[in-house]
């Protein structure tokens, strides 16, 4: 099933220049990216995406480690995507994920683990609905589809 999911890359991506290299890798894979904005998020912001952390001894530092800088908020489309950035993301704690993942490969510790991609549908929902207007998604084809998908 075609889906979207809400991907951040976080202050850390930026500031170290990894921004191309994290991009590559979803293009490469054949996903579509049909939003993307640097942004500084507010504490509000921030507060409210990882509102599921709240009562969390490391809330605080998230939500400082999150707004400390810009990020890059995204829109990444393709079938059955949402599992399967995740999957190329990586576990939590990079020192757990494996190589070949994005944090596996790029971070160590957990609280710089440079990455946020939604973890089900129903967040994706309500992370890309947070962060972007429904007419800041681009809806465009892409010309080699027939050598992405089957059908
Ligand atoms: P994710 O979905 O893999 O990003 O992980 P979670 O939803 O469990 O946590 C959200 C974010 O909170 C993580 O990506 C980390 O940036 C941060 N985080 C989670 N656990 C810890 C922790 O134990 N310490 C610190 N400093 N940050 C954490
Ligand atoms: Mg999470």
């Amino acid at each position: 099933m075609m889906e979207k999911s809400f991907v951040m890359m976080k202050p850390d991506t930026i500031q170290r220049r990894l921004m191309g290299k994290v991009l590559s890798r979803f293009e490469e894979k054949g996903l579509q990216i049909v939003a993307v904005k640097m942004m500084h998020i507010s504490p509000g912001l921030a507060q409210e995406h990882y509102g599921e952390h709240c009562e969390r001894p490391f809330f605080n530092d998230l939500v400082e480690y999150i707004t400390s800088s810009a990020v890059l908020a995204m829109v990444i489309q393709g079938d059955d995507c949402i599992s399967m950035i995740r999957k190329m993301v990586g576990a939590t704690n990079p020192k757990e994920a494996d190589l070949g993942t994005i944090r596996g490969d790029y971070a160590l510790d957990t609280g710089r683990n440079i990455i946020h991609a939604s973890d089900s549908p129903q967040s994706a929902e309500r992370e890309i609905a947070l962060f972007f207007q429904d007419s800041e998604i681009c809806d465009y084809s892409m010309p080699d589809s027939d050598l992405i998908y089957e059908e």
